[in-house]
């Protein structure tokens, strides 16, 4: 089986939706990522920040009580073990004092007292603090590593102020350092150090466990990294979830484009995809022959005009229903639009093969179909062609697959036709047919022949059968045969059919007139199918009767039964209300196409024609025989007239007499002859005797006289 388009597409949309739903999960990923790296950062520095501030206002608590400390000359305590006299500052006169009332002082200079503060404060806090310099007092106060660094950055000038991360005992802290200056009041202690107000004298470090600070920022970072995985499983599944239904969205709009809009079948576009497939596989190897075909229904438009689109649109859909069950897998049947369709029939052994499968295609037309129900039979031309290494191109082998279709539909409708180069120029004749129809009413190349009834009882003329003739002036005369299921197809039936009818009511209307003919004597004029269905027709037959006064009882209308398959209901209709104005209607070609017997009791016929093949079949023991005679039995039982067509020998006349057969139209009596030559036939008499027209001669004189077309020989 072919690759189709559809199945690539889908394939392709599905690996692109893949790829950029991994690379957008990975850019979500990325971002989410990130976004958490920067809050858990931002959460970090935050807590830095804090235990800065902390720091910060440990510092600025400690410098604000040793200025005060210090602007009052510092606290007297009375010593004991914690604080016994300071050693540092015993070159103070009033270290020690003693009160009025005996009790001992002793001076805690701000270092000192903030000191033991800091002890305090550390193990209350774990917050350390130490007042520190180059030079001091208490050798207690000797600057560490870090704090000697920093005291060096103090004494550059660059700042005053200096923080680090450091790992003290095992544990983080965050160390500050901020650099402290002499002021008036610390000259009294310092002084014996050199330092002079104003100087740097050192600085006071605070160092701030970081523990609970991480702590805190570990928890804040537990629920931000919750929340950044919850949002990245949203977004993979979001990203999924909308990868897989914009794919799905996508392949089905690819679908939708491919397919036909009515039937679901395959469109033009996508069979071309798959012919072009077939064409490629047959390039490269031969023996993989394969068949296009073209199928149109034979009078869909009719039913389509008569029945409304509605019943049209679901013929077409249970239709395409039908014919897929009917399909091998691997061929396509496709939707050309309206009621053409194609069928690629890929890996055949032989026309045969495409023949039978087609031929299978039409018998599933004699069932039939049922909408709003109704009973509605259709048929079908199909055209057949063939690969050869005669294509290149696709579309040449549609062209050729539609001109045998063409063909078949021409030849008899519900036929199979496989293409064969001269059909080529038989599809050009066609069109050429239909472009010089147009004009034919008008330039005055039409006109309407006679041939005669005759009443085999009394062996008179009973009426004429009007049939029209068309002298192209390069073609010749084309056979009726031929151009009227052109002018069916292209629509110009309506004008034409119209025409013949005005003609023949008016012609026999004047004859009536003029050679006093009886009330028996009538014309029949043939109706299309499609104009039996057609809108308008019981309007247009009235209209001619008014125009040409004749009465309706004259006119008979000759219909196929053909024209009744397909539509019976409402063709039963159309006949009931032709027959409404007094006009009689007979059913021509009788056993020809595939009505039933049936028919005959159902549709209110007058007149039953036996199609010439059976009465030209009806040699001895022939089958023709067997069948006029039955036909003959139903007219009779059925109350209805009958005439036996195309009656050309003296052998098959007297047959037909003596089976009592009350009609006959023949070559026998006469050709088909113009208005002109049925006048000189009726100025013999208003009592045209038969025998005397045939030892007349005349039939001959006026065979020679009608020209047969080109496909009529
Ligand atoms: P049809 O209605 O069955 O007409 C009878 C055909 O048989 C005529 O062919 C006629 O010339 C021919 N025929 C008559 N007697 C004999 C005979 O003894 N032997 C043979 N072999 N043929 C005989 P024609 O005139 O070529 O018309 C062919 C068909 O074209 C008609 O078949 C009819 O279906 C159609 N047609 C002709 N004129 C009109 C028309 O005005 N309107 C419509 N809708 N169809 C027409
Ligand atoms: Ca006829
Ligand atoms: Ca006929």
């Amino acid at each position: 089986m072919n690759p189709s388009i559809i199945q690539d597409s889908s394939r392709s949309i599905r690996k692109q939706a893949f790829v950029l739903s991994v690379f957008t999960v990975a850019a979500l990923a990325a971002l989410v990522g990130y976004s958490w790296y920067w809050n858990t950062n931002n959460i970090y520095n935050e807590k830095i920040n804090l235990a800065l501030t902390e720091a910060r206002s440990n510092w600025n608590k400690d410098a604000s009580l040793r200025r005060w400390a210090a602007h009052h000359g510092g606290l007297y305590v009375p010593p004991n073990e914690r604080t016994p006299p300071n050693p540092a500052l015993k070159h103070l006169p009033h270290r020690d004092v003693v009160t009025t009332d005996g009790q001992k002082l002793t001076l805690m200079n701000p270092a000192y007292m903030m000191r033991q503060m800091a002890e305090e404060f550390e193990e209350d806090f774990g917050v350390k603090g130490k007042v520190t310099g180059k030079l001091q007092l208490n050798p207690i106060n000797k600057p560490d590593e870090w704090q000697l660094k920093v005291l060096n950055i103090f004494e550059s000038g660059k700042t005053d102020e200096v923080y680090e991360q450091q790992m003290i005992d095992g544990q983080p802290y965050l160390r500050y350092m901020k650099a402290m200056y002499m002021t008036e009041g610390c000259v009294k202690c310092h002084g014996i150090l050199g330092f002079k107000d104003g100087d740097l004298r050192g600085g006071v470090s605070v160092s701030i466990p970081l523990t609970r600070y991480f702590t805190a920022a570990s928890e804040t970072n537990d629920s931000v990294l919750f929340t950044h995985v919850s949002v990245l499983l949203v977004g993979v599944i979001a990203i999924i979830a909308f990868a897989w239904l914009f794919s799905r969205l996508l392949i089905s709009t690819t679908n939708e484009a491919l397919h036909d809009g009515l039937t679901r079948l395959p469109n033009i576009r996508l069979f071309k995809n798959r012919l072009e497939q077939s064409f490629k596989q047959y390039q490269r190897d031969p023996s993989s022959i394969f068949a296009v075909c073209f199928l149109d229904l034979d009078r869909f438009k009719n039913l389509n005009d008569s029945r409304g689109h509605k019943v049209g649109d679901k013929l077409l859909v249970s239709l395409s229903h039908r014919l897929s069950k009917l399909l091998r897998p691997g061929d396509t049947l496709a939707r050309m639009g309206g009621d053409e369709f194609t069928l690629l029939l890929c890996d055949i052994s032989s026309v045969d093969e495409a023949l039978n499968i087609t031929r299978r295609f039409l018998a599933s037309f004699k069932e039939p179909f049922y909408i709003d129900n109704d009973e509605i039979y259709t048929d079908a031309s199909i055209g057949i062609c063939m690969v050869t290494d005669e294509y290149s191109d696709i579309e040449d082998m549609i062209r050729d697959a539609d001109i045998a279709m063409y063909r078949a539909k021409s030849s008899g409708k519900g036929r199979v036709d496989v293409y064969s180069p001269e059909m080529h120029e038989y599809a050009m004749e066609t069109m050429q047919i239909e472009n010089d129809l147009r004009a034919a009413i008008q330039k005055g190349q039409l006109e309407v022949y006679y041939q005669p009834i005759v009443n085999v009882a009394n062996s008179r003329i009973d009426g004429f059968e009007a049939l029209l003739r068309w002298h192209h002036p390069v073609m010749g005369d084309v056979s009726p045969e031929r151009f009227i299921s052109v002018a069916e197809s292209s629509g110009q039936i309506k004008e034409i059919g119209k025409w013949v009818l005005e003609q023949a009511c008016v012609q026999i209307r004047e004859w009536s007139l003029q050679f006093c003919l009886d009330n028996e004597f009538t014309i029949s004029v043939n109706l299309s199918g499609t104009q039996l269905t057609e809108q308008g027709t019981q309007e247009m037959i009235s209209e001619a009767l008014r125009q040409s006064r004749l009465k309706p009882s004259k006119l008979h209308l000759e219909v196929t039964e053909t024209a009744l398959i397909g539509h019976k209901t409402y063709a039963k209709q159309a006949v009931k209300n032709i027959r409404e104005l007094g006009v009689s209607i007979s059913i021509d070609d009788f056993g020809k196409g595939y009505c039933s017997l049936a028919y005959l009791q159902e549709f209110e016929f007058d007149t039953l024609k036996i199609d010439k093949d059976f009465v030209q079949d009806m040699g001895v023991d022939g089958k023709g025989l067997q069948l006029v005679r039955v036909l003959m039995m139903l007219a009779r039982d059925l109350d209805m007239k009958l005439i036996a067509e195309g009656v050309e020998t003296e052998e098959q006349f007297n047959r037909l007499s003596a089976m009592k057969c009350p009609f006959i139209q023949g070559y026998y009596f006469s050709r088909p002859v113009s208005a002109e030559q049925v006048k000189a036939m009726l100025d013999e008499g208003c009592h045209i005797n038969v025998n005397r027209l045939l030892k007349k001669n005349l039939p001959s004189q006026i065979v020679s006289q009608v020209a047969s077309g080109p496909h009529q020989k």
